[in-house]
């Protein structure tokens, strides 16, 4: 019922409460399936034209806010689904509204070509949200209207020497910000202790003490340093006001680069308390907001550490969100806003969403994690993007998937998601 939940109040209120002004007992109460978790496959494959139909009203938001993918979807899927539009301000419609049964308004009811009762919903819903029950119900049109339009699920191997790749970000190590975390599989190395805290942020489990197993390099000599025994000198980027930490064994040598680079000298706990303040609103992740989608909930500032991150706060928090990122490849600012858990509107409308994705062992693609994310303005700077780099496997998929993706995991996934134990180090 997540999605029950992620109506807000503001998409209830605007949803009008129509029948208790009509003072009739309800037909058959609007029912919800309950909602898997993970993309279901059709158990069956249905014929004949099914029809949906929107009972709504000139006179309520969400309904308006629907019509203008109803009315496409008339034209684009003709002869394989009947749209119809019930306006239920009118009186002479009201016994319509009586016969299906509908408690708010809009509410659409799915129906088979036999005019059999498939499924409903309450409120908001997106092209995507349509198309896709349409899917899980067994309808071949609307799996071929989600198919993606663009996916590369064999890429060139990365040919960088193991050693020299941060086992968390991919990003290439630089030898003198390099970070050592033994584990029980042996060595992690990581590429800064930014990327160290990341790790540790969505460690599981008992944490104490864990930092004793982490060397850092010193700045000066590029020798490995206790972590704990080690100080930082922390600055901010001028032109990004991005963070940049420096790891020095000795006090004085840190003293000195200050006096060149600027920053603070700070000790590993205070560094660790900075680190691990803001993070990601759905996996909880530790992030840095330059690197970060902005989400806005209810007035208040939250962020997502990758763009699907960003949408999953949606799910998280069962509120509608807006969330502000960047084309991956021009930095252009893209815009998102949600509705009953699913997609709004979109700044720029042509926006697409790249799905990464990594092959397990037995040959099943799964999510790819957050460094391999992204939003684009355009499917042609998705492209753009993916040739420049031909190691990312994965597909482009509307960003309305992204969230629909992340709206149908359960309360349990959640807690788990991005969380290391899933993807521990190997
Ligand atoms: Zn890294
Ligand atoms: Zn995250």
């Amino acid at each position: 019922m997540k999605r029950l939940a992620g109506v807000s109040a503001r998409g209830l209120a605007l949803a009008i409460v129509l029948f208790a002004l009509l003072n009739q007992p309800f037909g058959q109460p609007a029912s919800r399936a309950a909602e898997p978790a993970g993309p279901v496959q059709p158990a069956v494959t249905r014929t004949g034209v099914p029809r949906l139909i929107d009972l709504g009203s000139t006179e309520c938001t969400p309904c308006k806010l629907m019509w203008p993918a109803l009315e496409a979807m008339k034209t684009e899927f003709a002869g394989k689904l009947a749209v119809e539009f019930i306006d239920v301000g009118k009186r002479e419609n009201l016994p319509l509204a009586r016969q299906y049964g509908i408690r708010l308004i809009p509410t659409q009811v799915f129906l088979d070509a036999q005019g059999k009762d498939l499924w409903r919903h309450e409120g908001f819903i997106s092209r995507y949200g349509i198309l896709d029950k349409f899917r899980e119900l067994g309808y071949g049109f609307a799996a071929d209207a989600l198919k993606p339009a663009f996916s590369r699920l064999d890429a060139k191997p990365d040919a960088r020497p193991k050693g020299k790749t941060c086992y968390f970000c991919d990003g290439d190590i630089d030898a003198r910000t390099a970070v050592v975390v033994k584990t029980d599989k042996g060595n992690v190395r990581l590429c800064s202790p930014h990327c160290y805290f990341i790790m540790y942020s969505c460690l599981t489990g008992d944490k104490a003490g864990f930092e004793e197993k982490v060397s850092v390099t010193d700045w000066v000599t590029g020798e490995l340093v206790p972590f704990t025994e080690a100080v930082y000198l922390y600055g901010l980027d001028e032109k990004t006001g991005r963070p940049w930490i420096r790891a020095f064994a000795d006090r004085t040598a840190a003293e000195k680069e200050r006096a060149s680079a600027g920053g603070s000298i700070l000790g590993w706990q205070v560094l660790g308390e900075k680190e691990l303040a803001t993070r990601c609103g759905f996996c909880d992740r530790a992030v840095y907001p330059e690197d970060a989608a902005l989400v806005k909930i209810d007035g208040v500032y939250s962020w997502g550490c990758c763009s699907h991150c960003a949408m999953g706060v949606a799910a998280r928090t069962g509120k509608d969100i807006e969330v502000r990122q960047r084309d991956r490849l021009t930095g252009q600012m893209i815009v998102v806003r949600t509705l009953g858990g699913y997609v709004q509107s979109i700044e720029p409308a042509t926006a697409v969403a790249w799905f990464g994705k990594k092959r397990t062992a037995d040959g099943k693609y799964v999510s790819a994690g957050c460094f391999h994310q992204g939003f684009f303005t355009t499917p042609g700077n998705l492209k753009k993007w993916a040739e420049l780099h031909p190691s990312e496997v994965g597909e482009m998929i509307s960003i309305d998937q992204a969230l629909g993706d992340k709206m149908k995991m359960t309360a349990s996934q959640i807690a788990k998601a991005c969380k290391l134990g899933e993807c521990a180090p190997k």
